[in-house]
């Protein structure tokens, strides 16, 4: 081929890398950079390398290889004297084009590295082929073999022969030799005499596993659940991009309507991913959607790599019809994606916390669009984001305001805890809910009480200079967990015992404050003695398949009382809990973060609705120092709008969410005059840009976080804020992100933050 050219005329200089085969590719690497760049693909390579394959590279100073992720074939960008690339990691593409778009543009959005994005949604078994192993096959040589045998075999090899033309298909070795009950010796000299023809092949992810659970019919629609679903089916019948918000009160059978919808999609031989919150993905959901499809994969962080490597393989097969996972499960490799589901739209942990730091609801919204279905955002208690986008039109608002079969929604009393003798002595069960509790047990109903803090005292408190203890490493308070007599951080994994001494002023009387679900399930324990009770938290829960222990448990009312943190707020449908407890509503209210009141309306609202699900009834008892603020008097009501209206009111006076977009900049490191140095000189300079380009655009702070040193790292913060997100990317990309750092500082870009602390 060189050869030939000899004889053409001189070539501009691109055609030399863009001829016949490619010779130029493009590559992202897990670092925040922001283009790809360009190496040549030598000719061993032609014509295999294809975009989503990653590769070996030389990079940087000293050509170190790394890894990088082919991204685009095309001629190179500038001249200059390339490098080249120095081997395949895959042999096939582990991204679909699809994937590099949706990805290219999550890293443009959330202002981190493309690299960075494709090493975090592609899961780590899919990455190293977890799982599979390469087998070794035999088949019959038909030439050799023609049905009969050429020549008379001892008895072990004609069994295998036989067993082999039986099965007709080619067979493992020592699946082969089961089958004819003989070693590998005979199928060995079968081999050798060439009768058998031996290969290689990488088993495959096989069909989806078989779960045996009693099917389920479709439940008739309510008048309002049917017309909600004929909005959808609309939609979908359309085959057009069209996103939705579901705003249903709690029991109004939002699921029902998710169901009915995939059944329209899997009846079109296309796929629907289902996200739900990580605490959510439990078996009582899982089964739920199995009771009804033949096909469901479930993907969440508790998989091995393998685990998930099989699951994500058979998705790409086709051969799943639905996809019910945590956050990351938006990435899920469909190939004919037909709907998206976000069930409980508000929970936080649609946002990631790492890079790339992005919202489900966001990509959802993006893959959805770019591959023209539908999309469902459902809630009881939608965030004001979303709200505000259906408001604007951006959403179709879709309503399902009452409770399936005329179930009203049950009573809530809020109970003023600063009037109770018993909670001024350290209970943290008033006096009203415990009659409220004794009443419902008295009546053969069961109970739920819920309080998110764990831990047994969440305070250390010294009586002598006032401060609480904290932890070494964070400004945290430490929580004493009584269980191993530890006092822990839970932000780092510091742990010690509890001192005798304050750590501060070195006196002695250290006492414990405040009431975690441990000290709650002691105090159960004892007010109603003989009584089942479980307690359901992070550190109870932490045995695989506890969770289905313990509401199995509650299911067939074997327990009668079940206490726990944010892990019994969600989806749970039990028809006979006829009390909620909220043992103290005024734990998030106080936090210093702009969605406190967001976040206690939804707390309330949520753990309301587990219960009156049935003509049994409920009520609902909220604790609270504060009955007069907002949320709290709202969720008491169940007055979702009321709220959202008063609260976007405020937003917007603020300039806060939704009606401006925040990127949040965190400085972190282990000299305090360092980092805040820093933060003011960026802060500074960000500052003289917007001023210099009549950006319009704000700079919050600097000033230390709400937690000001974490795991050892002092933390300062501040905020850009914009009408427009597309401003604050700008305003980074072409200043912030070039911005010298000093050695010992490092920098976290948050767009959109939920994560305030
Ligand atoms: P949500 O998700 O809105 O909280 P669910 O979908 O969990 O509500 O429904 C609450 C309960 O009502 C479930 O037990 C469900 O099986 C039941 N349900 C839903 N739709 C119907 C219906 N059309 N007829 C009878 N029961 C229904
Ligand atoms: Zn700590």
């Amino acid at each position: 081929m060189k050869q030939q050219r000899l004889f053409e005329p001189d070539p501009p200089p691109w055609e030399l890398v863009d001829r016949d085969d490619l010779a130029c590719a493009q590559f992202v690497f897990n670092r925040p950079l922001e283009t790809p760049f360009d190496y040549l693909v030598p000719d061993e390579f032609r014509g295999r390398l294809k975009p989503g394959m990653r590769v070996a590279v030389p990079f940087g100073r000293g050509d170190r290889s790394i890894t990088g992720f082919c991204v685009g074939l095309a001629r190179p960008t500038a001249h200059a004297s390339l490098k080249s690339i120095t081997g395949l990691i895959d042999q096939a593409p582990i991204l679909t084009p699809a994937m590099l778009e949706l990805t290219r543009w999550i890293a443009d959005r959330y202002l981190c590295g493309w690299g960075q994005v494709l090493e975090a949604v592609v899961p780590a078994g899919v990455k190293n082929q977890a799982g599979t192993r390469q087998q070794l096959l035999v088949r019959i040589n038909d030439e050799a073999w023609p049905g009969s045998p050429p020549v008379e075999l001892p008895e072990k090899q004609a069994a295998a022969m036989a067993a082999l033309q039986t099965a007709g298909r080619p067979m493992g070795l020592e699946q082969l030799a089961r089958l004819a009950h003989c070693g590998t010796g005979p199928i060995n000299a079968l081999r050798q005499r060439n009768l058998l023809i031996s290969f290689t092949e990488r088993t495959d992810a096989g069909d989806p596993e078989h779960v045996d659970i009693e099917r389920t019919n479709d439940l008739e629609l309510s008048v309002d659940q049917q017309h909600v679903l004929n909005e959808i089916l609309s939609a979908l019948r359309g085959r057009r991009f069209e996103p939705f918000l579901l705003h249903g009160v709690t029991g109004s059978g939002k699921t029902e309507v998710y169901i009915r919808a995939i059944r329209e999609v899997v009846g079109y031989g296309r796929q629907a991913i289902v996200l739900v919150p990580e605490i959510s993905l439990t078996p009582q959901t899982i089964r739920r959607f199995r009771s009804r499809f033949d096909s469901v994969a479930v993907l969440h962080s508790h998989q091995t790599d393998s685990e998930r490597h099989r699951h994500w393989q058979q998705i790409a097969t086709g051969k799943v019809q639905v996809v019910v996972g945590a956050r990351s499960a938006v990435f899920a490799p469909t190939p004919q994606l037909g709907l998206i589901v976000i069930d409980e739209e508000h929970e936080n942990s649609f946002k990631q916390d790492t890079i790339p730091r992005y919202h489900a609801r966001e990509v959802a919204l993006e893959r959805a669009r770019r591959e023209g279905v539908p999309l469902i955002l459902g809630s009881a208690t939608p965030t004001l984001e979303a709200w505000q986008r259906a408001q604007a039109g951006e959403l179709k608002l879709l309503q399902l305001n009452r409770r399936v079969a005329g179930l009203p929604m049950p009573p809530v009393v809020l109970v003023d805890t600063r009037e109770d003798p018993t909670l001024k002595t350290g209970g943290a069960i008033g006096r009203a809910l415990r009659t409220a509790m004794q009443q419902a047990l008295a009546a053969k109903g069961q109970v739920i009480l819920f309080l998110n803090l764990r831990g047994y005292s969440p305070v250390l408190w010294c009586q002598a200079c006032g401060g609480a203890v904290k932890c070494p490493n964070c400004d945290v308070s430490l929580t004493w967990h009584k269980e191993h007599n530890l006092a822990r951080c839970h932000s780092c994994d510091y742990s010690c015992v509890p001192p005798k001494f304050c750590p501060t002023c070195q006196k002695p009387g250290v006492r414990y404050l405040g009431t975690g679900t441990q000290k709650l399930e002691v105090e159960v324990r004892a007010k109603f003695p003989g009584v089942s009770c479980v307690r359901m938290d992070s550190d109870s829960m932490r045995r695989p398949g506890s969770h289905d222990v313990a509401l199995e448990g509650f299911r067939k009312g074997e327990t009668r009382i079940l206490l726990g943190t944010q892990m019994i707020s969600k989806g749970l449908d039990f028809p006979n809990v006829t009390l909620v407890g909220v043992v103290d509503a005024d734990t998030v209210l106080h936090q210093p973060d702009l969605r406190a009141g967001e976040r206690t309306f939804q707390l309330i609202a949520q753990v309301a609705g587990r219960t009156g699900r049935s003509d049994r009834g409920g009520r609902v008892l909220v604790q609270t120092a504060c009955p007069q603020e907002v949320p709290i008097q709202f969720a008491a009501r169940h007055d979702f709008i009321g709220f959202v209206q008063r609260e976007l009111a405020q937003r917007r006076q603020m300039g806060y969410p939704p009606y401006e977009s925040l990127v949040r900049i965190i400085l972190r490191g282990p000299s305090e005059a360092e980092v805040a140095a820093t933060a003011q000189d960026l802060g500074q300079l960000l500052r003289t840009q917007i001023d210099s380009n009549q950006l319009p655009a704000r700079v919050l702070g600097p000033a230390p976080c709400p937690v000001s040193r974490l795991k050892n790292l002092f933390r300062y913060h501040m905020q850009l804020a914009a009408p427009q997100l597309a401003t604050l990317q700008i305003l980074w990309r072409q200043h912030g992100a070039k911005y010298k750092l000093p050695a010992n500082v490092e920098l976290a870009v948050d767009v959109d933050p939920i994560n305030l602390r």
